[in-house]
């Protein structure tokens, strides 16, 4: 089975305090995590060798919410993927919705971004969904493909399968405002068929993709149990140790 995967999305909240006891709350709990199952804490720079000490003995692992485009050099404020990775980082959120829209992030930029991560050893979270004024006109499928050409497609079979893709639909996102598990499945499914008709099926099909969006522990299940819904990049529901624990139990066996 492919990699199942609950990831925290921090984004820019907690003091230091507040993070290790979020962390050590969830730590406590012990989950069972099945062989192909993983758990993901995209935590805020600050933290990230702390967090990643606290998190392998449970077998955790972290990831960085974001990377420089550029290798090295005279880049204030930006943070290299050699740097994520001299620290022992395995996985960094690549294209999330609010750095493409704050920040400008263009599918140019994310396709540089992507290149450093698997050059480095870094798994990229890759993400990609559309925005509400998309999805009323129902051209959510030719968008969310443009962004998986526009970033993946100059990569080989072998550097797609180091890569995990998140669907976040936009206006899902923080919203409280969930996909159905059938839209969530459909837009997967989509999104594996482009896979497959770039690499094949067999590629395609080991691609672990993630739904974003307002997940909770409400919801988790249904959304998880869909066939092409391998977890979650979860965001506000991430900072509550109970609602996150669920959320990780939630994944498929
Ligand atoms: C996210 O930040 O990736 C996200 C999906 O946020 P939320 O779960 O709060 O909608």
């Amino acid at each position: 089975m492919r990699q199942q995967i609950a990831a925290a999305n921090w984004k820019m909240n907690l003091g230091l305090d507040g993070a290790k006891s979020l962390l050590s709350d969830i730590l406590k709990e012990d989950i069972a995590l099945a062989e192909q199952q993983q758990v993901i804490f995209a935590v805020p720079f600050p933290y990230l060798m702390l967090a990643n000490e606290q998190v392998q003995k449970a077998g955790y692992a972290i990831a960085a919410q974001n990377c420089s485009n550029k290798k090295s050099g005279a880049y204030t404020g930006e943070t290299s993927v050699e740097m994520l990775q001299s620290i022992g980082i395995r996985y960094c959120i690549v294209g999330h919705s609010e750095r493409r829209e704050y920040y400008h992030e263009t599918n140019q930029i994310l396709k540089e971004k992507v290149d450093l991560c698997l050059e480095q050893g870094l798994v990229p979270i890759f993400c990609c969904g559309e925005a509400l004024e998309i999805r009323e006109k129902g051209t959510e499928n030719d968008f969310v493909r443009g962004q998986l050409e526009e970033s993946l497609f100059h990569l080989t079979a072998e550097q797609l399968k180091k890569i995990v893709i998140a669907y976040e639909p936009i206006w899902a996102i923080g919203t409280g405002k969930t996909a159905t598990a059938e839209q969530a499945q459909q837009m997967h499914a989509f999104i594996r068929s482009v896979l497959a008709g770039k690499w094949g099926q067999n590629v395609a099909d080991d691609i672990t993709i993630l739904y974003g969006g307002s997940v909770k522990a409400s919801n988790a299940q249904e959304l998880f149990s869909s066939p092409d819904v391998d977890g979650g990049l979860v965001g506000g529901a991430s900072l509550n140790a109970p609602e996150f624990i669920a959320i990780i139990k939630a994944l498929k066996k």
